[in-house]
């Protein structure tokens, strides 16, 4: 496993929403309960004026607050004791080819300029996707782009319930909705598209920015959101070379982790066989509809995202008629 920075899990992109899934339980017990923040018990949406418009339980032991950075480093800590070799602190450059055929990577390291492999596995996320291997290798799709975002941890909102996460209707969002992934009764964290939105929030006079006008901000993480997040490629194969997690568009905690595990056991299969053909990785691309990666999609209804660009008056007009069509709606359990 080679990572470009010196620590695994750092920085932090995500709020560690462990969503629900045939996998979350058995993941989770591999795990060292620590790296739980909480368990969510259900979702409340909230119209710009203040009132809960729609409460969604959520099934008990199935959606997880993680602390993703701690959490990702138990993964390694699991990777290590299962005979893993991790590289901190390098970064891959390329593949290694020779006569045009796959053969490792190359990196940034003096002592390991080049890493002999007969399957590579890339698993270099959103920025991968969009300028790495998987687009030098033209496995992604045409015209994929990238935005930004921050995400917050605040302390200090007012009437918070731990185990409910707390989504927000309005103009006082740039995108029309906020979701705070709640910690406990005082903080939770949240994403915003810009520093700009974050203050918009904290000195707004709505009900919202009323609960946030004595928040304060403990982190702040930068993130990368990529037009094809969640866009499963057909083939995220090649002679050689498989992609997994972000790189191939199985977005989120589990499906990176699920498709990670398909793809080291199909890798491991294939040079025990000595067939490291394209063929032979296609397997791995059957191992991951069998578990029913390619059926899960975007988890927010796509109304919500429409949001954008109402003011508060024409959000709560609008709430009524999405309600009666289930279109106020965040997905958080993904049957898969
Ligand atoms: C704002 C935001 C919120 C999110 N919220 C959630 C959530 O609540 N729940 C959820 O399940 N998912 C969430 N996601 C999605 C989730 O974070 C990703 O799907 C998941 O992290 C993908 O894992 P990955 O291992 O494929 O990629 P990443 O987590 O991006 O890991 C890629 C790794 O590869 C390293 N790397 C990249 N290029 C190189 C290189 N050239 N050389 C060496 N190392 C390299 C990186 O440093 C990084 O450590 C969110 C994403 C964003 C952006």
């Amino acid at each position: 496993m080679i990572e470009e920075h010196p620590v695994i899990g750092a920085p932090r992109h995500c709020p560690g929403r462990l969503h629900s899934s045939s996998f979350t339980r058995e993941i989770l017990d591999g795990i060292d309960p620590r790296v739980i923040v909480c368990e969510y018990r259900s979702r409340r949406y909230f119209a710009p004026s203040g009132k809960v418009v729609k409460e969604t339980p959520l099934p008990p032991g199935n959606v997880f607050q993680v602390q993703r950075d701690e959490f990702d480093r138990e993964l390694a800590r699991q990777a290590a004791r299962a005979g893993a070799e991790i590289v901190l602190n390098t970064r891959v450059t390329g593949l290694y080819k020779e006569k045009g055929l796959i053969r490792g990577v190359t990196t940034t390291s003096a002592d390991m300029p080049v890493v002999h492999a007969r399957v590579v596995i890339d698993a270099s996320g959103t920025k991968g996707r969009l300028s790495g291997i998987p687009r030098e290798e033209g496995l992604t799709m045409p015209g994929e782009t990238a935005f930004g975002g921050i995400l917050v941890e605040l302390v200090g909102i007012h009437d918070l319930e731990p185990g409910i996460i707390e989504t927000y209707l309005g103009e006082t969002f740039e995108i029309g909705i906020g979701v705070l992934w709640t910690k406990n009764q005082y903080s939770g964290l949240m994403g915003f598209r810009s520093m700009k939105g974050y203050h918009k929030l904290l000195s707004s006079d709505s009900f919202v920015g009323r609960k946030f006008k004595d928040a304060r901000p403990i982190q702040i993480f930068g993130n990368m959101v990529g037009s094809a997040a969640g866009i499963k490629l057909e083939k995220p194969v090649k002679p050689n070379l498989i992609l997994a997690g972000d790189a191939a568009g199985f977005t989120s905690i589990t499906h990176g982790i699920v498709s990670g595990r398909h793809a080291g056991e199909v890798a491991a299969v294939a040079v025990r066989e000595s067939d490291t053909s394209e063929t032979s990785l296609l397997r791995y691309v059957e191992k991951c509809r069998e578990s029913g990666l390619y059926k899960v999609t975007l988890s927010w209804s796509p109304r919500l995202v429409s949001l954008q660009g109402h003011s508060d008056a024409e959000i709560e007009a609008l709430i009524p008629e999405m309600l009666a069509h289930n279109e106020l709606h965040y997905g958080d359990v993904w049957d898969f």
